[in-house]
């Protein structure tokens, strides 16, 4: 039988990071995935926004995550030989009230990454007038299925890969075994799935599907990525990313026409330009009640892990969460932050 250190659950963005985190570091792992499953990662648009628009804010932790993304997707595009993170600036449409805000927070230093300037006339032909366009630094996206798709390749190549459904209700569960493999630890990645995981089934995960369109706009500058309540993300070969919805009752992930009434309604108000479309999906966020990723070992089990609730952001939350998680799998005394320590769902 052939013993290893660490078996994830979930080829999804959590698994994949963690395991190259885990295989980097020379630590012994394997990934079982089943791929009919749904995985949210492969439909996520990919985009990284350093900014909260609504309250302009920065978004949560974005001075220590971005850094260590950014390093991460940059030794993974050397290893695998792909190119799949940009950096891209977006442009942000200003009512006059949010023109005064994004004008104050440009004099706070604490913005000084973020923001590039405000721009009377907006830097692209086709986008609706507006009081005035906030130009944003340090945005970007991850060609996530290329992602995923390299990664794959890798793993298969070192034999890393096990596609298959994992279950706890096997019998050889307690005895950390799986097709004959013995292991020492297991990190559940599985997405939105951890809604219904026997063991995890305290973590107050709210699931939410999301749909997004692919559509081609020959006539549309690929230079920005443009967004006010709905994102126009250029993937090249002039066709763009545009969602998306969020839905918290059908939790499946097929593609709905209400869905995509709502993503066209809302690019029709921000440009002006001909467009067809060309693909329509959905996908379902592990989003947790408090919004924040959930990591840590199960209170009853020593060797069961989780790493999830990447929700709406994990292209920069996984990068840095799948380090924390190698801490907490190879160093025994790591404390994770009280914010996504699994912890914050026990029963007092
Ligand atoms: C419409 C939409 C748009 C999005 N846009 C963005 C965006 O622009 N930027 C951003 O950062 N994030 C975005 N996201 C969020 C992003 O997709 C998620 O945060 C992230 O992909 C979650 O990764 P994950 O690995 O936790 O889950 P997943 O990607 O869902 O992966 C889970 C994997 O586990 C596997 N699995 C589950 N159970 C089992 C089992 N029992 N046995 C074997 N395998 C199993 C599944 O097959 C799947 O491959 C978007 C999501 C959606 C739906």
């Amino acid at each position: 039988m052939k013993k290893i250190e660490v078996l994830i659950v979930g080829q999804g963005l959590a698994g994949t990071l963690l395991a190259f985190e885990l295989h980097l570091a020379g630590v012994s792992v394997r990934i079982v995935n089943n791929p009919k499953k749904s995985t949210a990662t492969r439909v996520a648009a990919g985009m990284v926004n350093p900014l909260v628009f609504k309250r302009m804010t920065k978004s949560w932790m974005v001075d220590e995550l971005l850094p260590v993304m950014k390093k991460r997707y940059r030794v993974l595009e050397e290893l695998l030989r792909e190119r799949f993170y940009f950096d891209l600036p977006m442009i942000k449409p200003l009512s006059e009230q949010e023109t005064a805000l994004w004008q104050e927070r440009k004099t706070d230093e604490r913005f000084a990454p973020f923001i590039n300037e405000i721009c009377e006339s907006s830097p692209v032909d086709h986008v609706f007038k507006s009081n005035a366009y906030g130009i944003v630094k340090g945005s970007g996206y991850l060609k996530t299925g290329l992602f995923l798709d390299a990664a794959k390749r890798y793993f298969q190549q070192k034999e890393l890969l096990i596609e298959a459904d994992f279950s706890v209700q096997e019998d050889d569960f307690e005895n950390r075994v799986f097709q004959n493999i013995q292991f020492n630890k297991i990190v559940f990645c599985e997405g939105h799935y951890l809604k219904t995981h026997p063991l995890f089934d305290f973590i107050r995960l709210q699931p939410a599907k999301g749909e997004v369109l692919q559509i081609y706009a020959p006539d549309l500058s690929e230079e920005y990525i443009i967004n006010r309540r709905v994102f126009v993300l250029p993937i090249g070969d002039h066709r763009f990313k545009v969602g998306s919805t969020y839905e918290w009752k059908d939790l499946t992930d097929i593609p709905t026409e209400e869905g995509k009434n709502s993503i066209v309604d809302r690019l029709k108000d921000l440009i002006h330009v001909d467009f067809s479309i060309e693909q329509h999906w959905a996908g379902v966020r592990p989003t947790v009640i408090d919004r924040r990723p959930v990591l840590g070992k199960n209170p009853q089990h020593e060797h069961v892990f989780v790493f999830n609730g990447l929700g709406t952001k994990g292209v920069m939350l996984a990068p840095y969460f799948a380090k924390q998680m190698l801490w907490t799998l190879m160093k025994g005394n790591h404390i994770l932050p009280k914010e996504v320590n699994l912890q914050r769902f026990y029963k007092s």
